[in-house]
């Protein structure tokens, strides 16, 4: 087992040692949450003071054709691309995720008229079934089937997320996306809990959506993105046929007429302060090679379960290639466990009914920091420092 010199010693030979120098971390705190909001990157403040004071507040409305805004959809989508094995043309930003999952099931089951089963991960993050629960109840006639019935038989679509947000067990997409196929359905990847902490590929798949604003640093409520395969470019269609969708938004025709590839899938006015902060982000991920984000993220979580080690009960799948970038745990109380150490400058979160989520952005999170969370929440175990009664009640986030 490492101790914590042999820990500072890995931190100083990390080749993405000096990337922790490009975010803004409070003193004290060891930031493990990075798989739910990101750290805020250095550059993110004046990019969007830029948008704000330069763009919109000397080009007014000039903004949308001399600072790029209404390309943005488009732009971004062509940077996020490579972060998840698509090419240009191929990606488009805007709304949110359960947005995109509500466009791209849609669209998946207006491609494949004569099915009406559509398979989901009732374990999934319930706004991704939420969504499909209520397009289902639109539509009518439709059957939902839960993965763990095992079978996309007659499945129009197959909805499944990469990486599991509560355990943090990452599925076989090359595998799975091959199954689905076979069986005649369409699959739409929600790669939410993967993009920014590993190597994405979904080229394969029909769809795909994600979030910016976990691993990759965009900030809260950051725009989703969405990936059409090219080979549905013709024949998808946007249920949601807003403007930005039509062909030619100001030539304000009578009917909707959707524009050539992915940019029928916009929907309407882009978020540009939003999107002038996942422009900083992304200028972070350009230069990073994500083949050592991935062995450092494998090797931090190692690190951590080791020095945990059968103290709790390990939530997340024991191989380290079979899990993304987190470490869930298991405890009955696990909740005042988790407001205990996050009141000793450990920053985890927790999921109901008894998981402990830690997240290792490898960005920002370092070896010792590792073994900082893991001796404190020893200490918060050891000394039952969690039974203290003002860690009893729950905020509206956790
Ligand atoms: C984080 C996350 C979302 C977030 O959805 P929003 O629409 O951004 O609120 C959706 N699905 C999954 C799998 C997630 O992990």
């Amino acid at each position: 087992m490492l101790d914590r010199d042999q820990c500072l010693a890995l931190d100083a030979e990390d080749p993405l040692r000096e990337f922790r120098h490009e975010f803004v971390l409070p003193d004290g705190v060891i930031y493990l949450v990075g798989n739910s909001l990101g750290a805020l990157p250095r550059r993110t403040a004046e990019r969007v003071r830029r948008t704000v004071e330069d763009e919109w507040g000397r080009q007014l409305v000039g903004g949308w054709n001399h600072a790029g805004w209404y390309e943005q959809p488009l732009t971004t989508g062509d940077r996020i691309a490579p972060l998840i094995g698509a090419g240009p043309g191929q990606v488009v930003v805007g709304n949110t995720t359960s947005i995109a999952v509500y466009q791209a099931v849609a669209a998946a089951l207006r491609l494949r008229p004569e099915r009406r089963v559509i398979v989901s991960d009732l374990r999934n993050f319930p706004t991704d079934h939420y969504i499909v629960q209520g397009l289902a109840g639109l539509l009518g006639g439709y059957e939902l089937r839960d993965l763990s019935e095992g079978s996309f038989e007659d499945a129009a679509v197959v909805l499944l997320s990469e990486v599991d947000y509560r355990t943090g067990a990452r599925a076989d997409v090359p595998a799975v996306t091959a199954a689905a196929h076979a069986a005649g359905a369409l699959i739409v990847w929600d790669v939410c809990h993967s993009v920014g902490a590993m190597e994405v590929d979904v080229s394969a798949a029909d769809f795909a959506v994600g979030c910016t604003y976990k691993y990759l640093n965009a900030g809260p409520g950051a725009p989703a993105f969405l990936y059409v395969n090219p080979r549905h470019h013709a024949a998808a269609e946007n249920v949601l046929s807003g403007w930005h969708g039509h062909a030619e938004p100001f030539a304000f025709e009578a009917d909707y007429r959707p524009a050539e590839g992915v940019r029928r899938f916009a929907v309407s006015t882009p978020h540009v302060l939003s999107f002038a902060a996942l422009e900083a982000a992304l200028d972070v991920w350009e230069r990073v090679p994500m083949a050592q984000v991935r062995a450092k993220s494998m090797a931090l979580g190692e690190l951590f379960v080791e020095l945990v080690g059968d103290r709790l009960e390990l939530a997340s799948p024991a191989d380290p290639a079979a899990r993304g970038s987190q470490i869930s745990l298991r405890h009955p109380d696990g909740y005042p466990v988790m407001r205990a150490l996050i009141d000793r400058g450990v920053h985890g979160d927790f999921r109901a009914p008894d998981v402990l989520r830690f997240g290792f952005a490898p960005l920002y999170i370092g070896y010792a920091d590792v073994y900082d969370a893991a001796t404190t929440l020893l200490e918060v175990l050891d000394k039952e420092l969690w039974r203290d009664d003002k860690y009893a009640t729950r905020l509206a986030v956790t």
